[in-house]
């Protein structure tokens, strides 16, 4: 039966393809597809782990104290059985058959629906025996981990007229998680919760691949290889549609592909305005290797690498010195001589580290306001000391600028500054190089910093504004909660206010700024941005040439009038009547 879900639009885009339901339980262990040929051997491991789990649970019983109180013994037992259970072994089984998971994939996803299984269990002593279901899942994934995988990621390779493309449907995914879908081809994502700007929609954009977010009940109401399509600029997924649908989203999909082809000849054109304004529009990047993307898309630097996606997926340790720097190095190497804004560590919030939990930082009482970004790195001065280190070595092999995130007080740029040119003489006792005149910004992402941008006009070489955040914390709108999402609003006039004062007053300081938030990659919103007299945009290379297309086609005299009534307008059809004259001119 056909039926249509709404949520948040993230990515644009259509997708068509079969629904792959990933459990939560399911994103701690690794999943991808394996080759048909490989099935008898997974298997396998899945029974050689099954045999190490009951040798060790033999020796246990063997090892029982004589005193030992008598339900020690029926427990092992207990889980000896779960073992053999055909609901665990058998339909674990299936799964690496039929759908051609990987074992530990397989296993958790079989744990999911026991789960949900035991959840509605009226009686209480058999609802806890989920608990020891989960203990021996637990046991056969460290009796895998421990024996080698044989099979490698397999890079899907459906023909897309069979509509066998996979579309990654959860109830949410970690920033982490999604990056790890770098590496594979999927085509589209749904989630449950998210919203516009959360960290898992901004690496589902820098996918550019269609996704929707904030489609509440989507990984319960969407079953296992459903045909659905996501259509990412409305933010609707159609599950099970009608040919007729199917056939209109096809034509959609194709019309799409045509359009992206006809930007492609704007690339090597020079990015300026109708009236020669020229304009610098670069890149943000998650891992070194988007760099290459980021020069294929026609950027003129990398304007934000968030470096923290380096940090994640680390399970016990952050990254040593040598491994940050190669890392940056290969991005600036990569840029070929254009330059490569790194961002330092910008963690907490949506973007926890593997390594935080634990130390009670997730139980931190409000995240977002917590010990976030600049605020535990100069809570971690060694980490920011390895990182600071790392950044200004690469700095010798192109074009580094050193951008800190979540700025608001004068001491806390004082404190950074200092511990960059700590950072300086370390390698100068060392003998090691980098470029002495490394200019070093900051975000404008805190209301307070775009207020009070003087403290920081002062102190540094450029600013860069984050809008995400700078909307978040002017609306008290936590931008991954899709609750709010709908008062998520980079249009409130707060907000664009707070963007047109930052930027005035850098122009008057002679402080270069730029604007790295979802906003810059957003053509519906150039004009604007344009008109308030932005010069350096960074977005995701995949916008870059839709927001060359506006910029081509501005003429900054004739925004004039309609950005002052913007800017003016308070009421909300005031704003609406001058948004709609600036997209005339
Ligand atoms: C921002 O806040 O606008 C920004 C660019 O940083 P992030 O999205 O990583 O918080
Ligand atoms: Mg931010």
């Amino acid at each position: 039966m056909s039926f249509t879900l709404h949520g948040i639009p993230v990515s644009r885009g259509i997708a068509i393809g079969r629904a792959y339901l990933i459990a939560p339980a399911a994103l701690d262990v690794d999943h991808y597809l394996i080759e048909p040929d490989q099935i008898g051997a997974e298997i396998e491991r899945f029974h050689v782990a099954q045999e190490r789990v009951h040798a060790e649970l033999d020796a246990l019983r063997e090892d029982l104290a004589a005193d030992a109180p008598s339900e020690m013994g029926a427990f092992i037992n207990v889980h000896s059985m779960i073992l053999n259970d055909a609901m665990l072994v058998q339909e674990t089984i299936d799964l690496v058959r039929t759908r051609r998971y990987n074992v530990e994939w397989a296993l958790t996803e079989q744990l999911e629906i026991l789960s949900r299984h035991f959840d509605d269990i009226e009686d209480e002593y058999l609802r806890e025996r989920k608990a020891d279901i989960e203990q021996v899942v637990e046991r056969v994934l460290k009796a895998l981990a421990g024996a080698p995988s044989t099979a490698s990621l397999v890079a899907h390779n459906a023909a897309s007229n069979g509509h066998n493309e996979m579309i990654v449907v959860a109830h949410d995914i970690a920033p982490a998680d999604m990056l790890q879908f770098k590496t594979q081809a999927f085509k589209g994502f749904v989630t449950d919760l998210g919203g516009r700007t959360s960290h898992t929609a901004i690496v589902a954009r820098s996918l550019g691949i269609p996704a929707s977010v904030g489609v509440q009940q989507a990984s319960v109401l969407i079953r296992q290889n459903d045909l659905i399509i996501v259509d990412g600029d409305h933010g609707i997924v159609i599950v099970d549609p009608a040919p007729i649908v199917l056939e209109e989203y096809s034509y959609r999909q194709s019309e799409k592909v045509l359009e992206q082809r006809k930007l492609q000849r704007l690339k090597f054109s020079p990015t300026q305005t109708l009236d020669g304004t020229k304009i610098e529009l670069c890149a943000n990047i998650e891992l070194p290797d988007d760099a290459q993307t980021a020069v294929e898309a026609g950027a003129m630097g990398v304007g934000l690498f968030r470096t923290e996606f380096l940090f994640m997926n680390h399970k016990d340790r952050l990254p040593e010195e040598e491994e940050q720097f190669e890392a940056y190095k290969r991005a600036i190497e990569l840029m070929n001589g254009r330059p490569v804004t790194i961002r330092t560590i910008d963690v907490g919030a949506d973007k926890p580290l593997d390594s935080m939990s634990g130390d009670g930082y997730e139980t931190a009482p409000n995240p977002a306001l917590g010990l976030r970004a600049i605020r535990w790195s100069l809570s971690e001065p060694q980490m920011f000391m390895t990182q600071l280190r790392a950044i200004l070595r690469a700095s010798a092999f192109g074009q580094a600028k050193i951008l800190i995130p979540m700025l608001a007080h004068a001491q806390e740029i004082d404190q950074t500054l200092d511990l960059i040119q700590e950072a300086k003489r370390q390698l100068d006792d060392a003998g090691i190089a980098y470029d002495p005149n490394v200019q070093v910004g900051a975000m404008i992402e805190i209301p307070a910093a775009a207020i009070a941008v003087r403290l920081f006009l002062k102190r540094l070489d450029f600013l860069s504004i984050g809008t995400n955040d700078l909307i978040q914390y002017t609306l008290a709108i936590d931008r991954a909660d899709n609750a709010v999402a709908h008062l998520y609003d980079p249009l409130h006039p707060a907000v664009l206010n707070l963007i047109a004062f930052t930027l005035r007053e850098a122009k008057r300081a002679g402080v270069p700024v730029s604007i790295c938030g979802e906003m810059a990659g957003d053509p519906t919103v150039t004009r604007l941005l344009l008109g308030l007299g932005l010069t350096e945009f960074s977005m995701h290379p995949s916008q870059l040439l839709v927001v060359k297309q506006e910029i081509l086609r501005s003429n900054l005299k004739a925004f004039e009038k309609p950005v002052a009534d913007v800017l003016a307008a308070y009421e909300p059809a005031e704003l609406a009547t001058a948004l709609g004259a600036l997209q005339k001119v």
